[in-house]
């Protein structure tokens, strides 16, 4: 067995239970690990202190897999993580035939880099370390047996596999070859699903509560849905009786895909202005047309993945949230998210408050938001918890 030797003071974090090892804590590798292969971690002294996943490019160079000495891990320890993520999530998802919810969310439930999300009878995974993808096949195994599921796509496409030295991947692993596209319902709605060529695994599931929301709140309002994807916010801004939604995205993909939503729920696309750009450029050009809207939500792509980004994403941040602000009547209500692991909510708070300052206007918080609860933070693990949004209201 190889042994990771850790600097003196550096097990710290690990008794702590966080399960990430960065490469400045390593005094030692004793023996020659390939990626993904299981180490065991020791103090300075030698001493046990967990087993892990071993990746030699990562600055995260060992994810930990258990803190349990005598655990043996393989097969039966993935299987009793993967059932406890699974039991976990009785009760707090609406299961169904049509349901799609995250079965699996890495750090959280024990298992580092590995994402699972549920589509009708279709899972999607993402193996996004060398541990998980060294442990493939057996995950692919027991996740079709014990959710039933029909078919098991992976997605590992994600940029964070280059990071750790990984080839992309976009291929059937288990089971039937799903439909091009699938049919999920959320919150009564229905939403076709891309899960091939869609962002993420196909849909972003972390934000099925706050569409709620938005759903709540969109009564006769002019509603602006920026970074629309395929239409998740828009659709329930309609339902929830918005007097018009205007959508901009910068893919046309998720703009036709989201054309196909509206008509699913029984909305004809001419109700909606769907608009193919830039968020940045529209709102500029709606500030010189002097447009304005009750509601606007902005829900932007990660623009800061780890801390070391924070400070230019924080600029972005900022630009499309001062802009909103000016395009809000009084009274409107601004739903801005960042989904951005480098950027906590006390910052982002101070960010939204800056722009509001800069666009001269006063608001409040009406509504704190976070991530869906099948996407849980461990509370070992506070990184966990990547989403956060505000609800604003302006004077
Ligand atoms: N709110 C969506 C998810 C948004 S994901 C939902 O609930 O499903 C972010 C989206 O922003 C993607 O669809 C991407 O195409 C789009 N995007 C990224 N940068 C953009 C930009 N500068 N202007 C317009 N759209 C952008």
């Amino acid at each position: 067995m190889i042994d990771i030797r850790l600097k003196p003071g550096r097990e710290k974090s690990v008794l702590k239970r966080h399960p990430w090892i960065f490469s400045g804590a390593v005094a030692e590798v004793r023996g020659h690990p390939a990626d993904g292969e299981t180490v065991r971690v020791t103090t300075s002294a030698g001493d046990f202190l967990a087993w892990g996943a071993y990746s030699s490019q990562s600055q995260i160079r060992v994810r930990i897999w258990s803190w349990d000495e005598a655990a043996r891990i393989g097969s039966g320890f993935f299987r009793d993580l993967i059932t406890d993520a699974i039991l976990s999530r009785n009760g707090l998802v609406e299961d169904g035939q049509y349901a799609a919810w995250r079965v699996i969310h890495g750090e959280s439930d024990g298992l580092p880099g590995v994402i699972v999300d549920r589509y009708a009878e279709t899972l999607v995974v993402q193996y996004l370390s060398c541990g998980a993808d060294y442990w493939r096949d057996d995950l692919a195994a027991i996740l079709m047996e014990e959710t039933k599921a029909a078919s098991l796509y992976e997605r590992s496409d994600a940029d964070v596999r280059q990071i750790e030295g990984l080839a992309t991947r976009n291929e059937l692993l288990r089971g039937n070859e799903p439909d091009r596209l699938i049919r999920i319902n959320e919150n009564r709605l229905w939403f076709w699903v891309d899960i091939r060529s869609g962002h993420k695994t196909g849909f972003y599931l972390d934000q099925r509560q706050n569409r709620l929301v938005v759903h709540n709140l969109s009564k006769d309002k002019h509603v602006l849905d920026c970074f629309s994807y395929t239409g998740g916010f828009s659709v329930n801004a309609l339902t929830g009786g918005a007097r018009s939604v205007t959508m901009v995205d910068e893919s046309r993909q998720a703009l036709d895909l989201a054309r196909q939503n509206l008509s699913e729920n029984g909305f004809l696309a001419g109700q909606v202005d769907l608009i193919e750009g830039n968020v940045f450029q529209m709102l500029r050009s709606f500030r010189d047309q002097g447009r304005k809207f009750d509601m606007i939500i902005l829900d932007p792509p990660k623009f800061a993945p780890t801390a070391a980004q924070a400070e230019s994403a924080s600029r972005g941040y900022k630009d499309i949230n001062l802009l909103a602000f000016k395009l809000l009547n009084r009274g409107g209500l601004l739903i801005t998210f960042s989904c951005s692991g480098g950027i906590g909510m006390e910052l982002f708070q101070k960010i939204v408050a800056g722009a509001a300052l800069d666009a001269g206007v006063d608001g409040k918080i009406v509504e704190y938001l976070h991530q869906s609860p099948d996407h849980p933070v461990r509370l070992s693990f506070p990184e966990g918890a990547y989403l956060k949004g505000l609800v604003v209201q302006v004077a």
